[in-house]
């Protein structure tokens, strides 16, 4: 059976233009899934009084078009996905991108609804003085920039409590350029410092099966580091994308040691 998808997208994202949650749900049902968790990104547009970092501002690359998450429509989609989808589990979620800087916002956010699932993810970096979109960066020096990210992404497990689990740990590697051949073992202590210090946290890496698939010698580095459980998600942001590349990713999950969970609602587990 195919674990639950941890990570998906639906009309009250604000980055979609073709999603919607009821459809989501329908081909949940269809390709067998036991699970949706319908993640919402949650970017902000400017730092609340208990946000930021100082001396940094967020520059106009920084998730240009981004609106804020209407939390009661959004509720209230889920609970009509619910009644109409009863032989599905429909989990409430949120993808908050850089919680790190953005405590104050973000807690202010989560008091106002259950979340369920909760992600945290970074994709953007802070570059002269201001935040931006690390997509616009690898232009430059590849290597360089996704050293920045996975220590900028060390400090946000480090420094924010607010998620379970850790979306797309190599973002960068989404927009890699194709001369360039992407060499995991490269970055190993980089990554390795960020599973061990989310392991220390008994939190939850994820899978994400939008990014180039990881080798099970990736996700073995986590188990090293202590890792205990990890999550698939397919970061649709349509409909027809929910569940996708689930069997291969099982399989490289298998391979480095991890196995369903206790139901097939839970996080595979070491
Ligand atoms: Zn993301
Ligand atoms: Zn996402």
């Amino acid at each position: 059976m195919l674990p639950a998808d941890n990570h998906v997208h639906s009309e009250w994202s604000w980055d979609t233009t073709a999603a919607s949650m009821r459809a989501s749900c329908r081909r949940a049902v269809e390709v067998g899934l036991p699970s949706v968790a319908f993640t919402e990104h949650v970017d902000f547009q400017r730092w609340g009084a208990a946000d930021g970092r100082p001396g940094v501002s967020l520059g106009p690359s920084y998730r240009p078009g981004v609106a804020p998450l209407d939390v009661e429509g959004y509720l209230a989609s889920v609970e009509e996905c619910r009644t109409r989808f009863p032989e599905l589990r429909v989990v409430t979620g949120l993808e908050a991108g850089e919680p790190h800087l953005f405590a104050g916002s973000l807690g202010e956010l989560l008091a106002a609804g259950p979340f369920e699932r909760v992600l945290g993810s970074l994709h953007a970096v802070v570059e002269g003085g201001a935040l931006v979109g690390v997509d616009r960066l690898l232009r430059v020096d590849p290597p360089t920039l996704m050293r920045r990210y996975l220590e900028e992404l060390h400090t946000l497990v480090e420094s924010s409590a607010a998620f379970e689990v850790l979306a797309h740990a190599d973002f960068p590697r989404r927009s890699w350029p194709a001369y360039l051949p992407f060499d995991e073992a490269a970055f190993e202590e980089e990554y390795r410092a960020v599973f061990r210090c989310l392991a220390t946290s008994a939190r939850v890496l994820e899978v994400n099966t939008r990014s180039p698939l990881w080798s099970a010698r990736l996700l073995s580095w986590w188990r090293d580091e202590g890792g205990r459980a990890v999550s698939f998600g397919s970061d649709a942001h349509q409909p027809a994308r929910v569940g996708a590349r689930f069997v291969s990713a099982t399989d490289v999950a298998s391979s480095a040691g991890f196995r369903p969970g206790r139901d097939p609602f839970d996080f595979w587990r070491a």
